[in-house]
């Protein structure tokens, strides 16, 4: 049974890749909350939220092709350093912003530095992994009317503003 929609869920959560690290996790104590029927986490998460009882485990195994898609090889980018503040050192591994025409920005990482060639990964960092969520169903409550409009949960877990 899928959740119900407008639903603040609670959960906790330690989220691992394919090699075992930890990614991202929340508990009990600082939980992540979201509103259902809404796309605000992985379809598939939400899908098996709606077979847990409230204060239950699962373990979730979520494929690439379900979490945040598959490696793609043509999203790497080769710039000039020059592109770059020369002020700033840059190493493999740093990650960054950048904004996209559009203008949105879009998290970034250095893949290869090779003389005055930087290669850019715009992949997301999670892509081409398999994700496993063990996560906990903590608490389920009908969304406020202002929630609703926020478009985010408010108190445990959610937004904390005004
Ligand atoms: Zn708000």
């Amino acid at each position: 049974m899928p959740l119900k929609i407008n639903q603040i869920v609670s959960i906790g959560y330690t989220l691992t890749d394919d090699e075992g690290n930890v990614v991202d996790s929340a508990n009990s104590a600082a939980p992540f909350s979201f509103i259902s029927g809404k796309n605000q986490i992985l379809p598939m998460l939400e899908e098996k939220l709606g077979e847990m009882l409230i204060g239950s485990n699962k373990i979730v195994v979520i494929p690439p092709e379900e979490g945040y898609g598959i490696y793609d090889e043509n999203a790497l980018q080769k710039v000039d350093r020059a592109e770059f503040p020369e002020d700033t050192a840059l190493e493999v591994g740093m990650s960054f912003f950048a904004d996209t025409p559009d203008g949105k920005e879009i998290p970034v990482v250095i893949k290869n530095i090779e003389g005055n060639d930087i290669t850019l990964d715009f992949n997301h960092p999670l892509a081409g992994k398999t994700l496993t969520f063990d996560v906990q169903l903590l608490n389920l409550r009908d969304a406020t009317a202002e929630e609703l409009s926020h478009g985010h949960a408010h108190g445990a877990g959610g937004h904390h503003h005004h």
